[in-house]
């Protein structure tokens, strides 16, 4: 690895999903393992690193919009390095359009970067071809999180091919990583200070499928619990085809793995799952929410897509009612993109997009009614709240319970004496809203409200 003479400083902009996120801390572990500082903000770098998501145009559109912005604001001999998913989806056009960007580079480059800006002159670029490499416990990170919680990447790229998605021609085909590798990065993490870790892989539940075969997720799960230090295992990005009876076992049986799930479902009227490419129908679908649900204390959280082309009133009418049931803690929805390059885009029957959107809206206000309530419940109860951070602005402390993701759920506002930061403390709750619950907590912390145990960055 080249090291600069006089080290120079890099600032990563990380656009996109925690998936995106790990790169980034693969950027920034990389480079700082050859001598470079790390800036805060592109005004006191030498180098900007524009790390893109490229999955939805508004995506897209967002990171031609940062990148814009980086090279108008540009310090004179200051160099931009545009890297990620975009990259992989459209070298071509994104070299014409920013002539000025030094460098652009794909996902397998990450560990070549160093060299990349050792060297003088720009990176032409070249055709990328999809990525095949994996990201390994060797590869230096600088995890950006709150120092108690980190993501864990299990597995990259995706054999699934649902019909609306590009990622695997983004970010290639399946690639899961060893246990042993998986279990060296979490036990790096736990000694840093990791006390929750987030399963992450465009679908967990296909880990080990390019291995042996089958599903490892459970194995990988019971593996995990036994890292010294780590208290809670959570699991993002499922999929239903894929779930097992051991996994269902796990998730019910473990007290690390907590009562949390992730389940993009999409739809389900059974003809849209089917031109989705899905591959669980309407009838699978209930009977794993059954199995589930049969959890107790479990938060389901879900996705769907509005506006598929050819979704009629009535199947969306199906989706509303399904919603209303009242199976998830958490909901998401998307109004329909077409991606250019997949299957949904040439599919017939297009919805209007003002249509695909009053529709997210409409499913949003069902489930925002729901979490209300969920919330409200809560209120007069006790919960156990993992402490996050500490908003001198507000003078109160951010948090969450087991039945939220960091970043992605729902907020505890918690008032409370000296709370260590990454700690769980019980909290009575005394207000709720749809997305956020307010708490007061009389424990007794040692923590310093700045900082707290567990908090700051570090490299593993
Ligand atoms: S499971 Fe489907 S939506 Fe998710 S990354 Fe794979 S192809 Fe895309």
């Amino acid at each position: 690895l080249i090291s600069p003479a006089v080290p120079r400083a890099v600032c990563v902009v990380s656009l996109g999903c925690p998936k995106n996120l790990v790169d980034s801390e693969h950027i920034l572990g990389v480079l700082g393992r050859s001598g470079w500082r790390i800036a805060a903000t592109p005004e006191l770098a030498d180098v900007v690193v524009v790390n893109t998501c490229g999955f939805l145009q508004s995506a897209v559109k967002e990171a031609y919009g940062v990148i814009r912005g980086i090279l108008d604001s540009r310090l004179p001999n200051q160099c931009i390095v545009v890297a990620g998913c975009l990259v992989q989806r459209q070298l071509a056009a994104l070299q014409q359009m920013f002539p000025q960007v030094e460098h652009f580079i794909g996902i397998d480059d990450i560990p070549r970067l160093p060299a990349i800006l050792g060297r003088p002159g720009k990176t032409a670029g070249r055709p990328l071809r999809a990525p095949t490499g994996l990201c390994r416990a060797g590869l230096p990170r600088l995890v950006s999180t709150p120092g108690h919680y980190a993501f864990l990447r299990i597995a990259d790229g995706c054999d699934n091919c649902c019909a609306y998605c590009l990622i695997p021609s983004i970010r290639g085909r399946l690639r899961s990583r060893s246990l042993h590798d998986i279990l060296r990065e979490a036990r790096m993490l736990a000694a840093n200070q990791v006390r929750e870790l987030i399963l992450i892989a465009q679908d967990t539940t296909a880990y080990g499928l390019d291995i042996v075969g089958r599903s490892l997720l459970a194995p990988l799960l019971r593996r995990l619990a036994r890292v010294e230090g780590i208290e809670w295992l959570r699991v993002l990005y499922t999929h239903p085809a894929h779930f097992t009876p051991d996994l269902l076992d796990e998730l019910a049986a473990s007290d690390k793995v907590v009562k949390y799930i992730d389940l993009p479902l999409q739809h389900i009227s059974d003809r849209l799952l089917q031109c989705m490419n899905r591959r669980s129908l309407r009838s699978d679908v209930e009977f794993l929410l059954g199995r589930l649900r049969s959890i107790p204390g479990m938060a389901i959280r879900t996705t769907f897509i509005t506006g598929l082309p050819g979704e009629t009133r009535a199947e969306f009418a199906e989706l509303l009612e399904f919603v209303h049931q009242g199976h998830f803690a958490h909901v998401g929805c998307f109004a329909y993109s077409p991606e250019p390059g997949t299957r949904a885009a040439r599919m017939p029957g297009p919805v209007a997009p003002a249509t695909r959107e009053a529709r997210a809206r409409e499913l949003m206000a069902a489930q925002r009614r729901i979490s209300l309530a969920r919330n409200r419940a809560l209120v007069g109860r006790t919960a156990e709240v993992r402490i996050d951070r500490f908003d001198s602005g507000r003078n109160e402390y951010l948090g969450r319970t087991y039945a939220d993701a960091p970043e992605i759920d729902n907020t505890a506002h918690v008032r409370g004496d000296r709370l260590i930061v990454g700690s769980v403390v019980s909290a009575s709750v005394i207000r709720a809203g749809a997305y956020d619950i307010w708490a007061e907590s009389s424990e007794q912390g040692s923590g310093t409200r700045d900082q707290g145990v567990g908090s700051g960055r570090r490299e593993n």
